[in-house]
């Protein structure tokens, strides 16, 4: 079965530019991929999706008919969509030959409509209980030069997993600006990060402190890759990522998911 990609990260960190390089990406090596978007207010989907959200519900109209603002109109939309996700998940299933061997599906731009709503769960737990899934999580890599967002995006990260129960992919994008090294050498070594923090002695870099020896756990087991969506450096190590995570799907979630059945 083919491997779902969640491809989840904040605004502005490059779901969308990532998309559309996987897709070139896979049709340069003949791999057969399917494409969801679940964003209901992007504007233009760069990418030819196989299923787009906005073919089945509009949300500038949801935002009329339900007297919301976008983010309540977006939320809106996804709950609308989601009541219908077993006709979406069918269709993933179909016979194809050959057969497909990834699913990718893009998330709204604010990443709490996905992670923190009902919708999302449900989305979410369909494909995990249908296809090996796992999260891709989008880092703007030079926008974690600062320690303090580096932090936060780790939390962030973190927090995703733990909601979610399903492998994540740690994956560094905009490599071709600035590189994801230093970004490694603080998750291997404590000493690295503390370094970088050493010039600032406010509450919130002590608690960077702290935080960073809590995450250790968190990061040794953790598959990270660093990639650019611009240039298209790192797809094959994506790709191998990806698959790594979803054999941890197997061995470590599958078993789990039959248990509660
Ligand atoms: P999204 O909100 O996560 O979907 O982010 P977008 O895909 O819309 O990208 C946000 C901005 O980052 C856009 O201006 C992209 O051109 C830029 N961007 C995305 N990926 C890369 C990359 O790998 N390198 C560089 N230099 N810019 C990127
Ligand atoms: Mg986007």
């Amino acid at each position: 079965p083919p491997t779902v990609i969640l491809v989840i990260g904040m605004a502005g960190s490059g779901k969308t530019a990532l998309m559309q390089r996987l897709n070139s990406h896979l049709h340069m090596r003949k791999i057969p991929g399917y494409i969801l978007n679940l964003d209901p207010a992007v504007l233009d989907v760069p990418y030819g999706a196989n299923i787009d959200i906005r073919d089945t519900v509009n949300y500038k109209n949801v935002m009329k008919e339900y007297n919301l603002g976008p983010n309540g109109g977006i939320l809106t939309s996804l709950n609308l969509f989601a009541t219908r996700f077993d006709q979406v998940i069918r269709l993933c299933e179909k016979e194809r030959n050959p057969p497909l061997q990834f699913i990718m599906a893009d998330t709204p731009g604010q990443i709490e409509i996905f992670t923190w709503s009902a919708s999302g769960s449900i989305i979410t737990q369909a494909f995990a209980s249908s296809f090996p899934t796992m999260i891709a999580y989008v880092v703007d890599t030079p926008r974690c030069m600062s320690p303090q967002t580096f932090m936060s995006n780790m939390l962030q990260a973190c927090s995703i997993m733990y909601k979610g129960q399903l492998p994540l992919l740690l994956v560094f994008n905009k490599t071709d600006v600035t590189d994801h090294q230093f970004a490694l050498d603080w998750m291997k070594d404590y000493e690295n990060f503390n370094e970088a923090l050493e010039s600032d002695s406010t509450y919130a870099s002590t608690l960077s402190r702290s935080l960073s020896l809590v995450l250790e756990e968190f990061y040794c087991n953790l598959r990270t890759v660093g990639v650019s969506a611009l240039t298209g450096l790192g797809m094959d190590e994506f790709l191998e990522g990806v698959k790594a995570c979803g054999q941890d799907w197997h061995r470590f979630y599958k078993p789990e998911l039959d248990r509660r059945q």
